[in-house]
């Protein structure tokens, strides 16, 4: 199986967690979203122990909200000791309704408007990533008019193509995210960031990517990251004390994508970034990554019934199901491929079905040729692997469409952590 949370019963059903797929669509509905609350906890772990092994304490994993954001998650991530990452005002209402501390929220975002900033400050988030000159100025003058110096981060775009999509390619020059290298920007940058008294200057942030698998990206950043370090020891005696390289670990979501083994690249990039440092007479920086896909991806699982078979002779099948664009709209988007299995039985006669959602739209298809059995027909239940990251978080409305919940699978037990969205929910905001 894909992952080893994903298995089947010895009557073909489905489990996910240990549980019984088609027993949790009968309960709770469908479309659903689970996930497996102790992977998330295990992917936590694992980030947190690579990185207490390569720089003690001197290093902090800050889960990226955006993957999979509501309540549940920031508790998990509050009792892990995990730091987070948010970009909008709704990310830190949530995280902070969830109980987590302000302190270890790093507020990121390339167009922050001046009430998110206002907002960020007012509930004493810990570190503002500012993204632009611009958003310099505004973060200074709301913290000098709170009497405050506020931590921040500078956004650099290093130059460097994490050979990935190109729509999730953000470490090239001509991005909209961060300050250029190439152009001398940064440098500016840094000099005006330095200028201002309300702000604490505590180092750099960059971002390559998403779904990295190349060995080396981390490493190549570093190489630019530090070689910008010593520029700014020598020229300005700057010390960046918190160097944050972004997030981007790939993960599996079909059997031929390769498996990622993170702790060993946490471990390569420690020493790669040691090794520079040393040679460039720089203190190691405080370390932080911002992890999000890695963390939840493969904790979650989407499941859906079979609303209709189209056979079109000679053309194609469709297994029509009750969501699609609306609860994952990943394929509409970059093309992404997704590992999807019959949650009720295993046959040994399949065919090759385009499974697709119930929105207006021809293209709202979840997964082209995938092959179920072929007998499959209205009311069974189909699984979407590998749906933790970007999917409730991407989620929307289309057609007045209710967002599926979110069940939590925990100790052998289900328990909803986000309720199934009704049509007076949906109609509640509409006067
Ligand atoms: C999206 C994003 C992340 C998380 O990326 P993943 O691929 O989910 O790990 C981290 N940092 C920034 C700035 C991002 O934009």
């Amino acid at each position: 199986m894909l992952s080893d949370n994903i298995t089947r019963a010895p009557d073909g059903s489905l489990c996910f967690a240990g549980q019984s797929v088609p027993v949790l669509a009968k309960k709770h509905g469908t479309p659903l979203y689970l996930m497996d609350e102790e992977r998330i906890r295990a992917n936590c772990r694992m980030y947190l122990d690579a990185f207490r092994k390569a720089f003690g304490d001197r290093a902090l994993p800050l889960y990226a909200g955006k993957a999979a954001s509501f309540k549940q998650m920031y508790r998990i991530m509050a009792s892990m000791g995990m730091g987070v990452e948010a970009v909008s005002m709704g990310e830190i209402y949530t995280a902070l309704s969830a109980g987590y501390p302000a302190e270890t929220v790093y507020f990121h975002g390339d167009g922050k408007t001046e009430a998110d900033i206002r907002f960020a400050m007012e509930v004493g988030v810990g570190c503002v990533i500012v993204d632009n000159e611009h958003e310099l100025e505004l973060v200074s003058a709301e913290a000098a008019a709170r009497g405050l110096r506020q931590k921040v981060l500078l956004r650099i775009t290093p130059g460097i193509d994490p050979h990935t999509y190109e729509a999730v390619n953000t470490g090239t020059v001509d991005v909209k995210f961060g300050v250029p290298l190439e152009t001398g920007q940064a440098f500016r940058f840094v000099q005006q960031a330095l200028a201002l008294p309300a702000l604490d200057v505590a180092g750099l942030h960059c971002h390559v990517g998403s779904m990295v698998f190349d060995e080396d990206v981390f490493e190549r950043t570093i190489d630019i990251m530090v070689g910008f370090m010593a520029c700014l020891y020598r020229t300005l005696g700057f010390v960046t004390r918190e160097l944050d390289v972004g997030g981007g670990y790939g993960v599996r979501y079909t059997e031929e994508d390769k498996q990622a083994d993170i702790p060993a690249r946490i471990a390569a990039v420690a020493t790669h970034l040691k090794r520079l440092c040393t040679e460039a007479e720089l203190p190691l920086p405080f370390f932080l990554m911002e992890p999000g896909r890695s963390i939840v991806a493969d904790a979650g699982m989407t499941v859906y019934t079979v609303s209709t078979i189209k056979h079109i002779p000679g053309f194609k099948r469709y297994a029509i199901v009750d969501g699609g664009m609306g609860d994952n709209p990943r394929y509409c988007l970059y093309g992404s491929k997704y590992t999807v299995l019959h949650a009720d039985r295993e046959a040994d006669e399949t065919a090759v079905f385009d499974l697709a959602g119930r929105c207006c739209e021809s293209g709202d298809i979840l997964q082209p040729a995938v092959a179920l059995p072929a007998d499959t027909c209205p009311g069974d239940h189909i699984a979407v692997c590998t749906t933790g990251a970007y999917n409730y978080s991407m989620a929307s409305n289309y057609n007045r469409l209710g967002r599926p919940p979110v069940v939590m699978l925990r100790d052998g037990g289900a328990f909803t952590a986000v309720l199934r969205e009704s049509v007076e929910d949906i109609c509640a905001l509409d006067l």
